[in-house]
Parts: structure tokens; sequence; C-alpha cells
């Protein structure tokens, strides 16, 4: 656990430091963007070196949008949310992508479900990033079996694939920064991930099969009515 603890410090200073100098990195490289994009149309040679100097600029860029929602949530930023309204709100905006990768995304929805006191935009970026991985770990199509729900006094929200899965002795280096093993991957996706979900009290669980998909599963305390309230 004292691996644990200093693994969780560190990264709450990371977030901190990261979300300020993320914004501030984003500003430059908006206009350096702009301007290339002006000589690019002026150029009469090298046409080609703008293009890849365009979506370098365009990988900082995602790498640096990753890191800025690492900042704390304050307790003031916390609502009480309809976790499946969340979801299917994400659904919606991910699902154009899943048609064009082949893949079904299903999601069976309950009532009366518990509300979670939750910063709703940082929620969103966590399923987006799980249903994004979920979507890649099956370059030849498959399905995606989203799942809510209480055990105890948390809600628990499952994203199962039919993915390419995990072997076992990657597991430990989920959620390390800069752990990929995509061509394209920034490896900043579950580190995220972890971060938010941790700063809400919650947990990541992973399962996974090589070959057969993974299983993740997020828990989160679910918001007690208050008494006399
Ligand atoms: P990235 O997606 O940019 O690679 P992530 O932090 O989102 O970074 O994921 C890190 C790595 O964890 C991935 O490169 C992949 O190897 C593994 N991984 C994450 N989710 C899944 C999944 N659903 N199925 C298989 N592998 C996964
Ligand atoms: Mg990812």
């Amino acid at each position: 656990t004292e691996e644990m603890l200093r693994k969780s410090d560190k990264l709450s200073v990371l977030g901190q430091l990261a979300a300020g100098v993320a914004h501030e990195v984003r500003n430059p490289l908006t206009s350096i963007k702009g301007f290339l994009q002006l000589l690019q149309s002026k150029a009469k040679d090298h046409y080609e070196y703008y293009d890849i100097m365009l979506s370098e600029i365009d990988r900082i860029n995602s790498i640096v949008s990753e890191f800025m929602v690492l900042a704390k949530p304050q307790v003031i930023d916390m609502v009480p949310t309809s976790i499946t309204g969340l979801l299917h709100h994400v659904i919606s905006l991910i699902e154009t992508q899943a048609i064009l990768m082949n893949v079904q995304i299903y999601f069976k929805a309950h009532e009366d479900l518990p509300l979670v006191s939750c910063v709703d935009s940082q929620l969103k970026q966590v399923f987006i990033n799980l249903l994004k991985n979920a979507i890649e770990a099956m370059p030849d199509g498959g399905n995606v079996y989203i799942s809510i729900k209480t055990e105890d006094d948390e809600l628990v929200v499952s994203f199962k694939d039919e993915g390419c899965g995990i072997p076992f002795e990657k597991l430990p280096s989920l959620g390390e920064p800069f752990f990929t093993t995509k061509e394209k991957g920034t490896g900043l996706g579950l580190m995220v991930c972890y971060k938010i979900i941790e700063d809400h009290g919650g947990r990541i669980q992973v399962k996974s099969e090589p070959g057969k998909g993974s299983t993740f599963k997020v828990a989160l305390p679910v918001t007690l009515p208050r008494l006399g309230g």
C-alpha cells in the first residue's frame, strides 16, 4: 500500500500542474497551427512537410487535452447525476464512430437507479475513454455490452467487450502514464480514468481474457438522500 500511496500522491501533484500547463500550451499551439496553414496555402513545394507538421500539432493537442481533465474536482462542482442519462449521452456521441468500426453498443437502461455525486463532464470523459478502448480492441468489429447495477452503497457500471484482451502480466501497467500498445495511442486515457474515478471516491476493476475480451467495472458511491431535506 506504500507503493499505492506514493502513486496517488504523484498523481495529484501531476494533476494540478498538468491541468494548468496544458491550458497554457494550447494557446500558442493554436496560433502556430494557424500560421502553418497559412504558409501551406502559399507553399510552392514541400507541401507534405506541412501535413506532417499539422498532424504532429494535432497529436500534441490530444495529449494535452487528456491532461486538462486531471484537475481535482471541488466539492462545489459535484452534482447528483443520473448515470443512465449520462451514458445515453455518451453513447450518442460515440455511436457513429462505433458503427464505422462495425461495433454494436448494447445498453440496457434501468429505471430507479440512485444518483451519483459527480462532475458530469469528467465522468463522461471516463466513459468515452473506456468505450473508445473497447472499440479499438475490436479491429474486426464486435459487441460492447454496458450494464449498471447497485451493489451495497455503490453503483457499478460495467463495460464488456469482445476484443483482443489484455495479457495477465500487462494488467499492472494499466493506468500508468504513456503505457500503450497502440501505434497511435497516447497511453493517457486510462490514467485519466483512474484519476477521475479516484477523485470521485470510486474504483475501477479490470477482468480480461486474452483473445476473448475485457470487462472494465467502474464502482461509484451513490448519493444518499438527505433526511429531512
Ligand atoms: P491508449 O488507448 O492511448 O493506448 P489507454 O490508457 O486508454 O491508452 O490504454 C492503455 C492500453 O491498455 C492500451 O494501449 C491497451 O493495450 C490496453 N487496453 C485498454 N483498454 C483495453 C481493452 N478494452 N481491451 C484491450 N486492451 C485494452
Ligand atoms: Mg485509450
